[in-house]
């Protein structure tokens, strides 16, 4: 049987950021140094697949410090924590590993610096997101006023416009952060922003590679879950960038082969914290509805590392 043709674009940079994949490591690198089981505060990063292979090692997921024992290793997600947590475990002398993305870390002291400076924050994030309840954490409960689009920056009430500086959430869309900063540079002029985008590396790269592929498909899939903001950002850049399809999937098997019927050009990405052993999988599967001819479309080149923590480079 003769398969139809395909082309298939696959976005690079894809999938996993240096920060996934340290925080991966340092679940790992525990479970080597202390034995299972080692807690997790959360899922360590947004994905099932990872999230499923790490338990089986003997990670044990929660979502409080309360649901952890004091004589096993706990772990903090790669989002960050507020403060409060840390100084949770200190008090009951657990040993703790924060997995924070030092991208994150980079956001939470940019915060606290202009809190020192005597300045109001203003976060652009997603309500409810780990990572912004996290940045959230690292100031006094009421001093991060939470805006998500900007309308709600006309509905702000400041101490003094004199005196009010904003960080990001490091996932957002490039496009609507930058609408809402305008937004609120218009309403308050003196607001401080951070020196550098708050918004990291591997959120711009992939967004970058998917707006360069969009008008060039009939669809585009975004290998990633349901909670990871990364993931979710790059189906609506996708639509935002003209492709009439784009759809957010977990597995193969996800795949509407319906509502693909008739495309003769796909594009297929991954967020950050999708591994590519699923990004191929995908791929693998088109194989085999059609005779695909893969082009990858680099629009940059990532050599970003980070080390894991000191504690977990020492012998036990
Ligand atoms: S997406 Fe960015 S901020 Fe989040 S873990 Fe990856 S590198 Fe760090």
């Amino acid at each position: 049987m003769t398969l139809p043709p395909l082309k298939l674009y696959l976005a690079a940079p894809r999938g996993f950021c240096a920060g996934v994949d340290r925080a991966i490591k340092i679940v790992e690198m525990a479970l080597e140094k202390w034995g299972a089981p080692v807690y997790v505060r959360h899922e360590i990063v947004h994905n099932k697949y990872v999230v499923d292979g790490l338990r089986e090692k003997g990670a044990v997921f929660v979502e409080e410090l309360s649901e952890c024992p004091d004589d096993r290793p706990v772990i903090f997600s790669a989002h960050g924590v507020p403060k409060a947590v840390p100084k949770a475990a200190e008090a009951r002398n657990m040993v703790f590993v924060d997995a924070t993305c030092p991208l994150v870390s980079k956001v939470h002291i940019e915060a606290e610096r202009h809190h020192a400076a005597g300045l109001q924050m203003v976060m652009i994030g997603h309500q409810g997101h780990p990572e912004t309840i996290g940045t959230m954490g690292q100031l006094p409960e009421g001093e991060v006023l939470l805006v998500e689009t900007p309308e709600d920056v006309s509905d702000l009430t400041v101490r003094d416009p004199q005196k009010l500086a904003y960080v990001t959430q490091t996932t957002l869309s490039i496009d609507d952060t930058a609408d809402i900063v305008s937004a609120l540079k218009d309403r308050f002029p003196a607001i401080v922003g951070p020196h550098k985008e708050d918004i990291c590396y591997a959120t711009t790269n992939r967004q970058i590679a998917v707006k360069e592929i969009a008008p060039k498909v009939d669809a585009l899939l975004v290998v990633g879950a349901p909670n990871s903001s990364n993931s979710k950002r790059l189906v609506e850049v996708a639509s935002k960038a003209g492709c009439g399809y784009a759809q957010l999937i977990q597995r193969a098997e996800e795949i509407d082969w319906r509502a693909l019927s008739g495309v003769s050009a796909i594009g297929i990405t991954a967020g950050a914290s999708a591994p590519e052993v699923l990004i191929k999988e995908v791929t693998d599967a088109f194989a085999k509805h059609y005779d695909v001819v893969i082009e990858t479309v680099e629009t940059a080149q990532e050599n970003v590392n980070f080390k894991v923590p000191r504690v977990l480079r020492e012998p036990a």
